[in-house]
């Protein structure tokens, strides 16, 4: 039973990666994401069915468009290949826990979007509305099924406040602080509190903490080897969208290991 999950979860991965592609380079261009079909953006030849099979398509090809040899970036079997692993990776944390398959919809939505999310703001520093919004709805919904099937009414409640604390942090953040955070990082705070809360509170705390532990080590890393100059905008959503992975994962334990420290100190 596990193995079965673990190995679909990696041929949905390398599916969703697959479509991943696509979103990652229309939605930024306001065109659709399931038409017109994938073409070469040299010749524009269609690319056919049997190369569109994911990471295998593109080892097929050699990297390049079969028609006029334009080469394809490796970054979209790599794409393929980080949602796969995501994706298995996700599965056996939530079959770690004991809500059971209940999260699992809503786990692999998290992963769908912040792979979405990741490239796209390393792209074009933006976190698009037309990803971000939609997904308090999806959220909420599939935590509510969650917690339906789990009875476990008391995360859902935690999953909403968890959601709104994020959303207020982050909001007072750009406030204060503009230059740095941007309204985009507030409205996806929302989204991944939601997540953090579900899981508990030492993993809101855990999640909120560690994206700027994160990111603020990257940009430090940067600016010591010159490479952005302080105050060049390094995107935040992938720190937020780690930071999110670490507090859902490790948060509970290492928010429970600080308190023990605290109250034996
Ligand atoms: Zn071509």
């Amino acid at each position: 039973m596990t193995f079965v999950l673990l190995a679909l979860s990696a041929a949905v991965g390398l599916a969703v990666g697959s479509f991943l592609n696509v979103v990652v380079w229309r939605v930024p261009r306001g065109e659709s994401v399931v038409h017109p079909p994938s073409a070469c953006p040299r010749c524009g030849h269609r690319i056919r069915p049997r190369d569109n099979v994911p990471v295998l398509g593109w080892l097929v090809l050699r990297g390049r468009c079969r028609d006029c040899g334009e080469p394809i970036s490796p970054r979209y079997p790599l794409v393929e290949l980080a949602t796969a692993v995501l994706l298995v990776g996700a599965t056996a944390w939530v079959l770690s826990r004991d809500d059971g398959l209940w999260l699992l919809p809503a786990v692999w939505y998290l992963v769908t979007i912040g792979v979405a999310l990741t490239l796209i703001d390393v792209d074009t520093h933006r976190l698009p509305d037309a990803v971000v919004l939609p997904s308090y709805v999806v959220v909420a919904v599939l935590l509510a099924v969650a917690a339906a099937g789990t009875g476990d009414w008391g995360a859902l409640l935690r999953a909403a406040l968890g959601g709104a604390a994020l959303w207020v942090f982050y909001f007072l953040l750009a406030l204060v602080y503009p230059r740095g955070m941007g309204f985009g990082d507030v409205k996806l705070a929302g989204v991944l509190g939601m997540y953090l809360g579900w899981v508990g509170w030492g993993a809101l705390v855990v999640g909120a903490f560690a994206a700027f532990v994160c990111g603020g080590l990257y940009a430090l890393v940067l600016v010591v080897l010159r490479r952005a100059r302080r105050g060049s905008g390094v995107p935040f959503g992938p720190w937020m969208l780690l930071g999110c992975a670490l507090g859902l994962v490790v948060g509970e334990q290492m928010w429970g290991a600080y308190l023990d420290a605290m109250l034996l100190g």
